[in-house]
């Protein structure tokens, strides 16, 4: 259960939460850990910080402007799919409130595919007549006029299908294989209408990649290969996945008709969104910081990833009203069409590859913001010793006190690579993330603006503190103990 904080309520939670925090951060830094032979701590070089990153969470803990914000995104434009009118009216809603927040912004231009969800319906014909929900993965073809008709064959692993190749022929194969992690279970998502094609089956039905929901189908986007036909591929919920294999192994296999009008339809233009705040000296050298603002077609994308975007929005913003002004830029990418084709991310690299020296860290979100907030970093051994002191001293005061072992996201991935280049993310509990991943569900209600507010506070206060320290990330030998 997530319980839901109205704003109303934030307001008097949200003033002691910034005091304590800002107490927490000014005071002086605990001993013992990390404490040198001459005296000194380790954490030295981050102490400085202290009265910016203070400053910094006072503004980003003091109100639900994040929130606020993310719910205006999403209750005016709802789910961003690429190539729909919603993506580019959200766009350009970004834009004009980017400029009105006092950054720099402007488009750069980045042609996406088009894939259209039409008309979708599944049913039993029989046993017991009944219409089930589902949603067609993105990318599926759809079916023929008048949809699918072909009896269920159930099994719960690629090697199960490959036992049973001679029975797949003329039937749709149901996929019903519980969900792990998402990495591992995603696999049957990407691959499974290859495979079920492969032995002659007419469709695909997959078992949503999510723990048990409400009965929810999750989309996300499917593959297929040049050399085997398309069938049409689509998502029903766990609890329905595990009915269908109950039916099998009652010696009465469901009979199906499955209806979907999916298509594609040519590239389109879209574009992705570049902000920034200048860096005062050293305006060339950049912290970038994004994520993806296209959804899926349902929900209305809050958690993926509208989240992430507004996050990293409200990082300029704040530091911006904190008075703060760092030695290096800091720019807002919001990425185009991350969930079903990555153009945004490849369209930034194209464009930027001559800056790639000029990035000094890399900061993605798309995993939410559910407690317990964690980092996760990838980079150099001397970098992580940086950003894990940032975390000690100035972090862990508003509850983000551990940096994972790898850090990132797909958008920011192809540069990141191409460069070397540091790249961060913060992430939280990840059961209920993929609870409502790609569902109907993924809406604002799923989250607390006291969690959004304390990201806003964590990604500002580490970027700040890397676009102002004077050497760069990836330079910076730890001034420690050994
Ligand atoms: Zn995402």
């Amino acid at each position: 259960v997530t319980p839901v904080i109205h704003p109303r309520l934030l307001r008097s939670a949200a003033l002691p939460l910034a005091l304590l925090a800002m107490s927490a951060i000014g005071a002086s830094p605990a001993p013992a850990t990390g404490q040198s032979r001459t005296g000194s701590t380790r954490e030295a070089w981050v102490d400085v910080y202290r009265p910016e990153a203070v400053s910094i969470a006072e503004r980003a803990l003091r109100d639900s402007a994040a929130w606020q914000r993310l719910a205006e995104l999403t209750d005016t434009f709802g789910p961003r799919l690429s190539g729909s009118r919603n993506l580019e009216l959200a766009i350009d809603w970004a834009e004009a409130t980017l400029a009105r927040d006092g950054l720099s912004v402007h488009r750069e231009p980045v042609m996406v595919p088009r894939w259209v969800r039409g008309e979708e319906r599944l049913e039993i014909v029989s046993p017991g007549p009944r219409a089930l929900p589902m949603l067609g993965l993105g990318g599926s073809v759809g079916t023929p006029d008048g949809g699918i008709e072909a009896e269920a064959l159930v099994v719960e692993s690629f090697d199960a299908l490959e036992r049973r190749a001679a029975e797949a022929r003329g039937r749709i194969v149901v996929f019903d294989v519980p969900y792990t992690s998402y990495g591992e279970t995603v696999q049957y998502r990407i691959s499974g209408a290859i495979r079920a094609a492969r032995a002659g089956a007419v469709a695909m039905l997959l078992r949503s990649v999510g723990p048990v929901g409400m009965r929810t189908p999750h989309t996300g986007a499917t593959s297929y290969v040049e050399t085997v036909a398309p069938i049409p591929a689509a998502a029903i919920a766990a609890e329905d996945a595990s009915m269908l294999a109950r039916l099998q192994r009652r010696g009465m296999p469901a009979r199906l008709r499955l209806s979907m009008g999916a298509h594609q339809l040519p590239d389109t233009a879209s574009a992705n969104l570049v902000a920034e705040w200048r860096g005062r000296e050293r305006p060339e050298e950049i912290v970038a910081i994004g994520g993806h603002f296209d959804s899926w077609d349902v929900g209305t994308g809050a958690l993926d990833d509208g989240v992430g975007c507004i996050v990293a929005w409200e990082v300029l913003r704040v530091i911006k009203a904190a008075g703060l002004r760092p030695r290096r830029t800091l720019r807002l990418v919001l990425f185009t069409n991350e969930e079903n084709g990555l153009r945004g991310g490849y369209g930034y690299l194209a464009r930027h590859r001559a800056e790639l020296g000029a990035h000094v860290l890399m900061i993605e979100s798309d995993l939410g913001v559910f407690p317990p907030l964690t980092m996760g970093f990838s980079g150099s051994p001397t970098a992580r010793i940086r950003i894990e002191d940032i975390t000690r001293v100035l972090l862990a005061p508003i509850g983000v006190d551990r940096v994972g072992g790898a850090g990132g996201g797909a958008d920011i991935a192809p540069f990141a690579e191409a460069g070397g280049i540091p790249t961060l993310s913060i992430a939280g509990e990840m059961t209920r993330y993929f609870t409502y991943h790609h569902t109907a569900a993924d809406t604002v209600e799923r989250l607390d603006p006291r969690d959004i507010a304390r990201a806003v506070a964590t990604l500002a206060i580490v970027s700040y503190v890397v676009a102002e320290m004077p050497e760069r990330l990836s330079d910076a030998t730890a001034r420690s103990t050994r």
